[in-house]
């Protein structure tokens, strides 16, 4: 048996923990350089604001109808997602962190299941804060529809423990709502006449399902049966590319400017790829102008290979910068830099040269240490020179609503009177 808890309009939860006078009030939290909504409360979906949809389009329903925006406030996010994972762990030994705010639980041998939802859900809300919808049942995919009925009912939880439970559910289930089923599947499987996860589970021709949909999608139709196909994934994947951009808030033209975006971009990849325990040994860097203005747009990419895999933040910034020197022409508006690390190995994988010299471990040592102040105090507390030493630069992304980092940075500790 699988349950699945997926956090309640997540990021709004997260700024809602810190805000207990928004408890009734509709927030929304929006995309880099305030762009989308990407989080919404039941209060704001009430009023009619679609996810995805652009802020700039609403702006005046969100002043009128006294609607709180955010911008998004991804360190916060992930603190809190860490709360909620560790608080999921003292339920269960096998747990799948699936997304920021969705993790499969194993809950085989398990008794009472239905009351251990409400005990999981309770117990979230009591020692993180945040409210979340459960959904049991036999495999993960039927977890899932279970978890979609739970988010609308009021109870919060569902359990899909016996046949007749899980075909209530399925027929409930649109067919675009299934775990995996996308839009442009779901056009396929009408044209089959399967409207809702029922048909699907009981589509009878399982070669054609396989024919059109591959394995997995014959995989999904086992596991509507009950029949477990997808098994818990436990391990983390490393990434095997790691990339850091952003649009600018406002256009960028001076070299300066774009060196210090480059390199802060180059710095927060390198933390990731230290944070994961790995060595790359390309780095990657593109510029470009806004897409909108065709007589003067302008797109440049260059890379730099080496021969010794490094993690070490000065190295790679260099390189970045070699490579922004070869692809920088004066005169353009630039809108958005990005980096990306690639050649990605484990620690162990790295190769000694004749010619070149792996990371020392002194420099090893000042990464710890930067990493671990970063990490304490908040991000870019330690950073390079050339990042820019000002709090707010050109270049930095618009977060005109941006929330304090109540949980990561001591500026943002919450007072208590
Ligand atoms: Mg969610």
């Amino acid at each position: 048996m699988y349950a699945l808890v997926d956090c309640n309009s997540f990021f709004c939860s997260c700024e809602r923990l810190f805000r207990p006078d928004l408890k009734k009030s509709p927030i929304g939290v929006l995309s880099n350089n305030d762009g989308c909504f990407i989080s919404r409360t039941p209060e704001l979906k009430k009023l009619g604001v679609p996810m995805g949809a652009p802020y700039f389009k609403f702006k005046k329903l969100c002043d009128d109808k006294n609607v709180h925006v955010f911008s998004s406030n991804f360190s916060l996010y992930t603190n809190i997602s860490d709360r909620v994972m560790i608080c999921l762990s003292q339920f269960t030994p096998n747990l799948e962190v699936y997304s920021v705010d969705e993790a499969f639980l194993d809950l085989s041998g398990f008794q009472n299941l239905e009351s251990y939802g409400h005990l999981i859900k309770d117990t979230l809300l009591k020692e993180v804060g945040i409210p979340v919808s459960v959904g049991i049942a036999s495999t993960k995919t039927l977890a899932k529809v279970a978890n979609n009925l739970a988010k609308k009912n009021k109870v919060g939880v569902v359990a899909l423990l016996d046949k007749d439970s899980e075909t209530q559910a399925l027929e409930k289930t649109q067919i675009a709502d299934v775990w995996g089923v996308g839009r442009s599947s779901a056009s396929k499987f009408e044209s089959l006449r399967v409207k809702t996860a029922k048909d699907y589970r009981d589509f009878k021709n399982h070669m054609l399902i396989k024919k059109i949909f591959t394995k997995v999608g014959l995989q999904r139709l086992e596991e509507l049966k009950g029949h477990p196909r997808f098994l818990l994934n436990q391990e983390v994947e490393k990434k095997q590319g790691i990339m850091a951009s952003r649009s600018f808030g406002q256009a960028v033209t001076n070299m300066s400017d774009l060196r210090a975006a480059v390199a802060t971009h180059a710095s927060k990849a390198c933390e990731r790829l230290r944070k994961q325990e790995s060595y790359c040994s390309f780095v990657g860097i593109s510029i470009r102008t806004s897409p909108f203005t065709h007589d003067f747009y302008y797109k440049g990419q260059e890379g730099q290979k080496f021969e010794v895999p490094t993690q070490d933040t000065k190295k790679i910034v260099r390189y970045a910068l070699n490579a922004l020197d070869k692809i920088f022409k004066a005169g353009f508006d630039y809108k958005k830099a990005g980096v990306h690390l690639a050649g990605i190995r484990n620690k162990d994988e790295v190769q000694l040269s004749l010619f070149e010299a792996t990371d020392s471990l002194k420099s090893k040592n000042l990464m710890k240490a930067v990493d671990k102040i970063n990490r304490a105090y908040g991000p870019q507390t330690l950073k390079l020179g050339v990042c820019g030493l000002e709090e707010k630069s050109v270049w930095s992304m618009k977060m005109k609503h941006l929330s304090p980092s109540y949980v990561t940075g001591w500026r943002g500790l919450p007072k208590v009177k």
